[in-house]
């Protein structure tokens, strides 16, 4: 007998458990299943995410149902019209081997007749989100006032999601002589109230620890400036280069902002929020299921209804406000029995909302340092190293061998190893190569802390940089500050001690704005030549903000002091410059069209 059969499932299931490929059952299913198909009980069951909840009701529900009878004797409420879908698409497979057992989906953003024409022909078991079941009620599309069973899944995340007051309206059109089963990940005060409310009596599972994550996914965190943390997510994914992950931000905005930055940096990514049409979110589910999407940006909202098993990292691009939150988040990793890591990226201000979470989960988390542009660099050439390795041969590249193995003639296979390596590491070596350190000056409590390479590049302060393009490309030096905060994304006053010469210039940042500096004009062309943007060696004309806090407490200050000894000595040019452009608009206007027409 196998352990599926012990739990009391009739052969026609059982064979579906072993087409599903399930070999023995989780701790939920073994402790739910037999409570359900032997008794008439309500059952409150708090599992993690990842568990197999779906398995523990829908093979009990269906063993129940009578598939002669057309009534509706099921009826499952979900949050998500994803997981909706999901349930639904489940419950069908354990049916298979049932007869005339159908099972409908009933959820917002899809025809309503279609779905009422779909329960009139005989839907036993209904799955359906809140908002859609009180409309259809409302609209007398579905009879509920006969079933046997309620299933209340993800209940945390409904209660969550405001759907309280619906879940009433809709308990209250089902009979009262039935069983209501509740499955949570997590029992906060909400749920309890709907059990206490709505159930009598009802049996409990717990598996694993009340309110903690799951055991399979480490927990980590990155202390970074709060400017860093694009950066950081960044070398996050290519320190990870086989990465599929989900990326919580708080806001819509943030979450299309951080896609949109990924996919503008050559991220297979995608955003996932509630501005989005319901066309555009299956558009980009569809695409994270196969795997063509590796980074998917989401708001805790949309997240709601992911449910794919082999996400290897969540990463909290920043914390959420209510720790049940970073629960649900961290879930979306670590399902089906896999480990997945859930990190963290911080700033020194919210170490403190670590220690809340880690009492919370019962879980401490490790405190990491964000990997070194060298060691990234390490780790991609390994990689790609090893990918080359694992490649399978395409056959059909015999035939031009000839030709190709004359190219290469001259070769040894040193060479030629080093060169195909560097097709593809020079971009990230380039990029990396003139990194800092993100992690945060005092976060860290070893106080060991790497200077990469070309390290000499101050992590606070201001930093001085050298760029190819001068006079002659049609600069002055207002007109390349304007370029230069467009090109990169800063604000007004970013860019400060702009110097322009003949065929080159200086500026300066504030050191927060260098990696966003370097990261924008690495492979930077313009017109099909390279822009190129270097930390200056020499850091005249650096030191301190000066430049930029002059600039911001007024013009007529700033101009008694372009004579001073401050200024850069060579700045023949900028003072006069700076002046006539603070005169008025219309300078800078003339100066940036012909700069336009001259460069581009
Ligand atoms: P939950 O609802 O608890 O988040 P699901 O029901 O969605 O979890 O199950 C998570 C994954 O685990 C699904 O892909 C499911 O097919 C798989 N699964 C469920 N039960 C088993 C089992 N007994 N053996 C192997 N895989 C299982
Ligand atoms: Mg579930």
């Amino acid at each position: 007998m196998t352990k599926f059969e012990a739990l009391g499932l009739q052969k026609s299931l059982l064979d579906a458990v072993t087409d599903l490929g399930f070999e023995t059952p989780s701790e939920v299913q073994e402790k739910a299943i037999p409570i359900l198909l032997e008794q008439e009980t309500d059952l409150v069951a708090l599992a993690q995410t990842g568990t197999g909840k779906t398995a523990a009701f829908g093979f009990p529900l269906i063993q129940k149902i009578q598939s002669d009878s057309r009534t509706t004797q099921g009826l499952i409420l979900s949050p998500t019209r994803e997981l909706c879908l999901q349930i639904t698409n489940e419950l069908k497979l354990y049916a298979k081997y049932e007869k005339n057992i159908n099972v409908v989906a009933i959820y917002g953003g899809a025809s309503i007749t279609d779905q009422a024409k779909q329960v009139k022909r005989g839907a036993q078991i209904v799955v359906a989100t809140p908002g859609r079941m009180k409309d259809m009620i409302g609209r007398r599309l579905v009879d509920i006032s006969k079933i046997d069973y309620c299933i209340l899944d993800e209940a945390d995340e409904m209660l969550n999601m405001g759907f309280f007051e619906d879940i009433k309206d809709i308990l209250s059109n089902t009979p009262k002589e039935k069983s209501t089963w509740l499955f949570s990940a997590t029992m906060p005060k909400e749920v309890s109230v709907i059990a206490k409310k709505f159930m009598h009596n009802p049996k409990e599972i717990t598996v694993g620890d009340k309110n903690s994550g799951a055991t399979t996914v480490q927990h980590e965190y990155y202390v970074v400036g709060g400017r860093d943390r694009y950066p950081a997510l960044k070398r996050l994914a290519d320190t990870n280069p086989d990465i599929f992950s989900v990326i919580f931000c708080r806001t819509k905005r943030d979450t299309q902002k951080v896609a949109e930055k990924l996919i503008e940096d050559g991220y297979n990514a995608g955003a996932l929020h509630g501005d989005l049409s319901q066309n555009q979110r299956d558009l980009v589910m569809n695409s994270f299921r196969k795997k063509q999407i590796q980074m998917l940006v989401a708001t805790d909202v949309a997240a709601r209804g992911i449910d794919v098993d082999d996400i290897t990292h969540v990463i909290n691009y920043q914390l959420p406000d209510e720790i049940e939150t970073y629960t649900h988040r961290s879930g979306r990793t670590g399902r089906a029995g896999k480990s997945g890591i859930s990190m963290v990226i911080v700033t020194r201000s919210e170490l403190r909302k670590i220690k809340s979470i880690e009492n919370k989960i019962k879980q401490k988390f490790l405190q990491k340092t964000i990997p070194t542009g060298i060691e990234i660099c390490e780790i991609q050439l390994y990689h790609l190293a090893n990918k080359i390795k694992e490649t399978e041969i395409n056959e059909e590249v015999e035939s031009y061998l000839p030709a190709i193995n004359d190219v290469f003639k001259d070769l040894d296979r040193e060479e030629l190893i080093k060169k195909i390596i560097s097709v593809e590491f020079t971009r990230f070596f380039n990029y990396y190569n003139k990194t800092r350190d993100l992690n945060s000056a005092d976060a860290g409590s070893s106080g060991e802390r790497h200077r990469e390479r070309g390290g000499d590049v101050p992590t606070s302060g201001s930093v001085r940089y050298f760029i190819n393009v001068g006079e002659k490309d049609g600069y002055d030096w207002m007109s390349l500050k304007d370029f230069i905060r467009d090109t990169v994304g800063l604000d007004k006053d970013d860019v400060f001690k702009v110097d322009v010469k003949e065929s080159f210039s200086f500026f300066n940042t504030d050191a927060e704005a260098t990696e966003k500096i370097l990261a924008t004009f690495t492979e930077f062309k313009v017109d099909g030549r390279f822009v190129n943007v270097e930390v200056s060696k020499n850091p005249g004309g650096g030191g301190g903000r000066g430049g930029r806090d002059r600039k911001r407490s007024g013009g007529g200050k700033d101009r008694s002091r372009s004579s001073s000894r401050s200024r850069d000595r060579n700045s023949s040019g900028k003072g006069r410059d700076r002046k006539s452009s603070e005169g008025g608009a219309t300078y800078s206007g003339k100066r940036r069209s012909k700069r336009k027409s001259d460069f581009f």
